[in-house]
């Protein structure tokens, strides 16, 4: 099959979680739903401009990064010592160039940072102040770590703190997020992945993925997660597909879960939907993983599975009324 003929499209997501759809208002649950409509919009028309995958993904992530809304950029979660530390990646399916970043604080856009060592550098991934002098250096907007902190965030590190002391001992999400409902969001904040990605198909047939986050809350100072790994949190390949991922980073590393979406598709003949839906049901499960991710291929198929509750997610083909989504 050519991919010539494929309308090329821009997928989204903003984490997958819990439920807390009891407690918010249709308002609320709007409110998310316009956020994720407003970011697809401005890609989807430089897609229809005959602009690349790679500026869309590379957009919309931005995006998603000023929207204090979602984990990443402004809005970031908290450290376990009251920090911020980002993680950002960028593929291109063309040529299976990437670039990331790692635990950095100062950048304001992670993902113009992940795109500039792909592009400006001889290396994939940069990590903390090495990858903060390298952003500078290319004139990257770069903000004090206060930038990125908002009440919401602070709330709930003072939430999963509290909460860990009685859930040690058990497994790394609950540990992580404690069990205290938050109010106000559709998908409980204190159990919820807000990792955000995109993925895209250009009109030259070209797929490529981009992911940013501020990683999951109370986090140990120093850890990194899936986001920035090339294989694990993202990955584009226009001969198979390019997916973007959000969970508990430690499972979808160990399962190398994007790469792993594009394996079963080369070497097994699955088709996209076959592929990211036995990674997400199957493989992650299986080593206890919560959470999904959003793929698209060279024939314009889409496919956004998740094994949670819940994942903010949302898709526009270029000519067609953007779809979003939260809940199954
Ligand atoms: N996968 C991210 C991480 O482990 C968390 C997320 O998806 O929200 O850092």
């Amino acid at each position: 099959m050519t991919s010539s003929a494929a309308i090329p499209v821009i997928a989204i997501h903003g984490g997958a979680g819990t439920l807390s759809r009891n407690s918010i208002s249709a308002d609320q649950e709007r409110t998310y739903h316009d956020a994720l409509r407003c970011v697809l919009l401005p890609p989807q028309r430089l897609l229809a401009s005959g602009g690349s995958a790679l500026d869309a993904v590379t957009l919309a992530v931005e995006m998603l990064e000023d929207c204090p809304l979602f984990n990443a950029g402004h809005g970031s979660v908290f450290t376990h010592d009251g920090t911020h530390e980002l993680d950002a990646s960028v593929m291109d399916g063309a040529n299976l160039r990437a670039g990331a970043v790692a635990c950095v604080s100062r950048i304001r856009r992670p993902v113009r940072a992940a795109r500039a060592v792909m592009e400006h550098s001889e290396h994939v991934l940069f990590v903390g102040p090495g990858a903060e002098a390298f952003a500078e250096s290319v004139g990257l907007e770069m903000v004090s770590p206060g930038y990125f902190s908002t009440d919401a965030r602070r709330e709930q590190l003072q939430r999963a703190l509290a909460a860990s002391k009685t859930l040690l001992d058990h497994d790394g999400a609950a540990l992580v997020f404690g069990n205290t409902p938050q109010t106000g969001t559709p998908l409980d904040e204190s159990r919820k992945f807000g990792t955000v990605g995109a993925v895209a198909l250009d009109a030259r047939g070209n797929l490529a993925a981009a992911t940013s986050t501020g990683g999951m809350t109370n986090k140990r100072v120093g850890r990194v997660g899936d986001t920035p790994l090339i294989g694990a949190g993202n990955y584009a390949d226009n001969r198979t597909a390019a997916v973007s991922c959000t969970g508990t980073g430690e499972t979808f590393m160990r399962a190398v879960a994007a790469y792993d979406v594009c394996a079963r598709m080369a070497y097994g003949g699955q088709t996209l939907e076959q592929a990211s839906t036995e990674v997400v049901m199957d493989a992650l499960p299986a080593l206890g993983g919560t959470g999904g991710l959003i793929a698209v291929d060279a024939n314009g198929n889409v496919c956004l599975p998740f094994n949670s509750e819940g994942m903010y997610r949302g898709f526009a083909r270029i000519g067609e009324t953007p779809q979003t989504a939260i809940y199954r």
